[in-house]
């Protein structure tokens, strides 16, 4: 399974402005300075190999996952990511799939930007386990929120309500929803293709992490390759955020060790949260990460093949 992320951004979509991308150009300045580069070809190369940090820029689309095997893919909601992936496969896929976590408008607002919507013979499934996803995926297209209304879209668009827990297969692919905690409620989807499993669970507070607390949706995290994690907050911010419906990134780590998943991929970044925030966060989790392994043993008898944490950015691929 291929996983690519085409929006990582949580909440409100953002973009580095002039001032912004001068102050990562000057700490790029003082860091090429400390590595005792003299020339400008040098300067770029670092640039390229990852030596002021990888990556320079993580992006600001809001979310839009995309699960792909054997050429077919699955994308996990609808935000502002989904415009650039519409536009990469509008000649070379007829049909897409889509699976809804919520309806929260950072998760939605790429639909209308999606061009293959306006196209007809495209065919759109939209997956979704809230009983009311059709209206409020509608109420984009009443010509008030957007020109287009709904009836006047071209494509073929039909919705597919889930029973939670229930897989669906898609050929060789198996998707099944479960219960993040989240205020209006919000559902993970467990992809699962050629005896490897990915779970995309945001956005999520992950209010319950204990065995017992998790109850049928523990069996979710277990035996997964790889956990996509709301990690928006910083756990300090967690004490005033309460009930905000967001994670931090080392209870996403104390659950993946405890589940022995072997990829951590950190999303829903913070709006607020620029470049040098984000790398410092990936930096303390794994930091924590390391300190942590070693309460868990049994699940990782050799510490130095640990849990690989991500930070996702905006065009990130990763394999599973
Ligand atoms: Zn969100
Ligand atoms: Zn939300």
């Amino acid at each position: 399974m291929k996983i690519t992320f085409w929006g990582s951004r949580g909440s409100s979509p953002v973009t580095m402005n002039n001032q912004g991308f001068l102050k990562r150009l000057d700490a790029m300045y003082v860091q090429a300075k400390e590595l005792g580069f003299t020339t400008l070809d040098a300067f770029m190369k670092a640039a390229h190999d990852g030596s002021f940090g990888y990556p320079l820029v993580y992006g600001g689309q809001t979310p839009c996952t995309e699960v792909s095997a054997e050429g077919r893919r699955f994308f996990v909601d609808m935000g502002t990511g989904l415009r650039e992936a519409g536009t990469r496969y509008l000649k070379t896929d007829d049909e897409f799939n889509f699976f809804m976590t919520h309806m929260h408008w950072d998760h939605l607002m790429g639909l209308p930007f999606f061009l293959p919507v306006f196209m007809p013979g495209k065919k759109i499934k939209i997956h979704h386990v809230h009983k009311n996803a059709p209206e409020f995926i509608k109420i984009i297209f009443n010509g008030v929120n957007f020109p287009v209304k709904w009836a006047d879209l071209q494509a073929q668009i039909e919705f597919v309500e889930m029973k939670l827990y229930e897989s669906v297969s898609f050929g060789s692919m198996s998707v099944s929803p479960f219960v993040l905690d989240h205020p209006g409620g919000a559902f993970g989807y467990r992809f699962e293709h050629g005896g490897k499993a990915a779970v995309v669970g945001f956005d999520g507070e992950y209010l319950r992490t204990t065995p017992q607390e998790l109850g049928k949706d523990l069996r979710f995290y277990q035996n997964l390759d790889l956990l996509v994690f709301d990690a928006q907050y910083e756990l300090s911010e967690l004490l005033h955020k309460h009930d905000w419906g967001h994670s931090s990134a080392m209870i996403g780590v104390d659950l993946a060790l405890r589940e022995g998943i072997k990829k951590l991929v950190l999303i829903h970044h913070d709006p607020w949260a620029m470049e040098d925030a984000l790398a410092k966060s990936l930096k303390n989790a794994e930091k924590y990460m390391r300190r942590a392994i070693k309460d868990h043993r049994n699940v990782w008898p050799d510490p130095s093949e640990g849990l690989k944490i991500f930070s996702a950015f905006d065009g990130l691929d990763l394999e599973v």
